[in-house]
């Protein structure tokens, strides 16, 4: 049955379950590990409402979420054999506080049997349950491009300075990547507007220059088409590299899996 999560209030989950969309073992699509083979856990709920979101299913619809013990999805992800297990969403770090309780266990579990544990965030909450539980965390601080000027940001999307810069601080040097997604005007080039609120954020965050900054084009898109907007973005980051980008850790890297699979699921 479809449910919504009230804004800014998270569903509560019975004790010692994980709200969760889908799991499938895949090639991790995005970032420092991208390839590796990777057992994902798409969490539902979310406490943002991008109206470009491409997983609506899973963030503030919930309509696909069942409930499953931390205890079978740490045996289902060591039994897939992967290496990395990637926590989605929705948003990860919205949860109920016994469902947090049951996320930072499932993450330390999984990191004492040896696996390397991810967990993909809009950056606006760093629960402090899960201190130490987490290998890479994957910040994507979200705005709505389609506002012109001004913060370009709404309570249904926005990013947290402050927060960023404390992902940066605690996680930088190795434990964080932070991920933009870059759209395309109508030329299919890098909308510039959209490159303007990345080095706006990056020129607040001095913290995060030992991080890894990545540049995704916008996967609404594929095929022949989705690899030229990854080479006109290539080619922006190269032309910034005596400017803004200069001695950033920046990496301009496809979807994987769009390249892959197109806009197929469970890939
Ligand atoms: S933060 Fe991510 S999961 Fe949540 S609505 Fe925005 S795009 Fe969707």
């Amino acid at each position: 049955m479809s449910q919504a999560n009230p804004p800014g209030v998270p569903i509560e989950a019975r004790p010692g379950c994980l709200r969760v969309t889908e799991t499938y073992l895949c090639l991790e699509g995005e970032g420092v590990s991208l390839g590796c083979p990777t057992f994902l856990v798409r969490l539902s709920g979310c406490n943002l409402r991008c109206w470009w979101c491409d997983s609506k299913f899973s963030s503030f619809d919930e309509s696909e979420a069942r409930e499953l013990g931390w205890e079978a999805l740490r045996d289902m992800a060591l039994e897939s054999g992967a290496g990395w297990v990637s926590f989605t969403g929705g948003e990860p770090t919205f949860r109920g506080g016994g469902e947090m309780e049951s996320l930072a266990l499932l993450c330390r579990a999984l990191r004492g049997a040896g696996r390397k544990v991810k967990v993909e965030t809009n950056g606006l909450l760093l629960p402090a349950a899960l201190d130490g539980a987490v290998d890479l965390w994957s910040v994507a601080p979200k705005w709505d491009g389609s506002l012109d000027g001004g913060a370009q940001s709404t309570p249904a999307m926005r990013f947290d300075l402050g927060a960023l810069a404390e992902f940066c601080r605690r996680f930088g040097g190795g434990g964080l990547q932070l991920k933009f997604v870059i759209t395309s005007d109508s030329r299919g080039l890098p909308r510039e507007s959209d490159l303007e609120r990345v080095r706006s954020i990056l020129a607040a965050l001095p913290e995060a220059r030992r991080t890894p900054v990545l540049l995704v084009p916008e996967g609404l898109s594929s095929g022949a088409d989705y690899a030229a907007r990854c080479r006109a973005l290539g080619e922006a980051a190269l032309a910034g590299l005596k400017d803004f980008w200069r001695g950033w850790d920046l990496r301009v890297l496809p979807q994987w899996h769009r390249v892959l699979y197109g806009d197929a699921r469970k890939r």
